[in-house]
């Protein structure tokens, strides 16, 4: 039996192959999860629709774009009709912000509309789906959503990517501390950097690819799958003493002080 029988998992954020969310929701299906997938748009309906017939989720399949709350709302109705007795496990792998800011230095691509539709869009949708879903979410239920490095430390070009995924995280804290009461855990996966759609949009995203490579303790970038599996555990019952974590998934990159070969032993 897989870490993830008898759960129900909706998963955001699928636009391709190369998604994280792709890697997450392939991952739950193979632990044994009943999974539900939301998309953005009509042009991303058919990249759902192939990976959920792949993970046995095809009647499942329901659009939601988190800028709109009746979107939002619609979403959560959906879910109800679907699963009249609750789900357990919300995944969110969503993150935007115009490209136009993601180049350049932090203060000179920075504005105030780009700030907000950052936050609104990678930060406050966590929030609004956890909201929205609350009432239908079983005790022992996990959220969780997707982070980077840039949230803690100034990466170049990833701008204002960088305090959206900071409130992101702060996010995870606060809501892990209201929802502990209703036995629903909150934690985070902070990645790597991983080829797909929404980092093509940055600027530096070689420079970030080739720096974990060549740094990382285990001298290569993360794969979707092994995020997926990450994903699985955390919110699964083998993690249900873990909430309000960050947990990274970056080959180890994360702990190290000076970044190059002098990080190496000869
Ligand atoms: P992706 O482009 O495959 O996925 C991003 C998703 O966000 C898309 O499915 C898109 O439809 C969705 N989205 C954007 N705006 C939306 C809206 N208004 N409503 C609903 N959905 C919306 O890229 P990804 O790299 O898989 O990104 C998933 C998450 O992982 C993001 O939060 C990203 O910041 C995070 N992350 C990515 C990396 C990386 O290197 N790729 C590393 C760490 C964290």
């Amino acid at each position: 039996m897989g870490l993830l029988a008898g759960k129900r998992a909706l998963i955001t954020g699928i636009a391709s192959d190369r998604s994280i969310a792709t890697g997450i929701a392939e991952a739950m299906a193979a632990q044994g999860a009943e999974l539900a997938f939301s998309y953005q748009g009509d042009k991303l309906k058919s990249r759902v629709q192939a990976v959920a017939e792949r993970s046995n989720g095809a009647d499942r399949i329901i659009p939601c774009d988190v800028a709109d709350d009746a979107s939002i709302a619609a979403l959560a109705q959906s879910l109800a009709d679907c699963w009249p007795e609750g789900l357990d496990i919300v995944v969110h792998s969503i993150g935007y912000a115009p490209r136009e800011l993601l180049a350049g230095g932090y203060l000179e691509s920075v504005t105030r509309e780009g700030y907000a539709i950052a936050h609104d869009i990678s930060a406050y949708s966590f929030a609004a789906l956890a909201k929205a879903l609350r009432g239908q979410l079983r005790a022992g239920g996990a959220l969780l959503t997707l982070s980077y490095l840039g949230a803690e430390r100034a990466v170049p070009m990833y701008n204002v990517m960088g305090p959206a995924k900071a409130s992101l995280e702060a996010n995870v804290r606060y809501m892990a501390a209201e929802l502990g009461a209703e036995d629903i855990r909150v934690n985070a996966i902070s990645a790597g950097p991983i080829k797909t759609l929404a980092a093509a949009g940055i600027k530096g995203f070689r420079g970030m690819l080739s720096s974990a490579e060549q740094a990382s303790p285990l001298g290569r970038n993360v794969s979707t799958a092994e995020v997926g599996n990450a994903a699985s555990f955390l919110c699964s019952p083998l993690a249900s003493g873990i909430t309000g974590q960050i947990l990274y998934v970056d080959a180890g990159y994360h702990i190290l002080g000076l970044i190059g070969e002098t990080t190496k032993a000869d």
